[in-house]
């Protein structure tokens, strides 16, 4: 069995505008993958929605929990919750451009940086509507596939990494803030305003 992990375990984390998390894209890469994230997202939806039938037998393949497969029509039942919550959050899009960024955070300015500790309240992991997340009697979230190959492709690991999911999940612990030099150090000094979800 997969032992369960609280996510964002290790997430004391400070994410900066122009932290390199891996080689850049090429440019035009990555303005046709930025064009085409909504497009791929109604591609990647409209394929899980009509997967659907298999959904609980993946979910047990990836969990390791044979009663994902057993209990059939409940996992049924939470895979279509979890792909209309992905639809309604648009997850696969800003997964496109997060991607097509060479993952790394998007939609910062270079003195911008994401900061905070999470307090596992669940609300990224696609609105307490992942398959995979749990809950423990004191309401704190924990991952059935954490880290995993498939939880290490996915951007979960690396959340927030925009200001995006922090706007759209309406996470109550990380923030976007603007760091301005002072006097050799560097020092907080607001909140950066907030931009649109897309
Ligand atoms: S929304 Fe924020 S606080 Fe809640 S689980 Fe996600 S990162 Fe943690
Ligand atoms: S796989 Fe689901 S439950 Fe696990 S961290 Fe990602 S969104 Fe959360």
């Amino acid at each position: 069995m997969v032992p369960l992990h609280f996510r964002h375990v290790e997430l004391a984390a400070v994410r900066c505008g122009h932290a390199e998390s891996s080689p850049p894209r090429p440019l035009a890469l990555k303005v046709i993958l930025d064009r085409l994230s909504r497009p791929i997202e109604l591609l990647v939806l409209g394929t899980m929605f009509v997967g659907l039938p298999l959904a609980p037998l993946l979910m047990a393949a990836l969990s390791g929990r044979l009663a994902d497969a057993i209990e059939y029509r409940r996992s049924l039942r939470l895979a279509f919750r979890h792909v209309a919550e992905m639809y309604r959050s648009g997850a696969t899009s800003r997964y496109v451009r997060w991607r097509a960024s060479g993952r790394q955070p998007s939609r910062l300015a270079p003195d911008e940086r994401i900061e905070g500790t999470c307090t596992h309240c669940g609300q990224c992991c696609t609105n307490k509507a992942c398959v995979f997340v749990q809950f423990d009697a004191l309401g704190r979230s924990s991952c059935r596939i954490y880290d995993t190959a498939f939880w290490r492709w996915l951007s979960c690991g690396s959340y927030p990494v925009s200001r995006e999911d922090i706007e759209v999940y309406r996470c109550p612990s990380f923030r976007v803030i603007r760091i301005q030099p002072a006097t050799g150090e560097s020092r907080v000094a607001a909140d950066a305003p907030s931009a649109d979800h897309r």
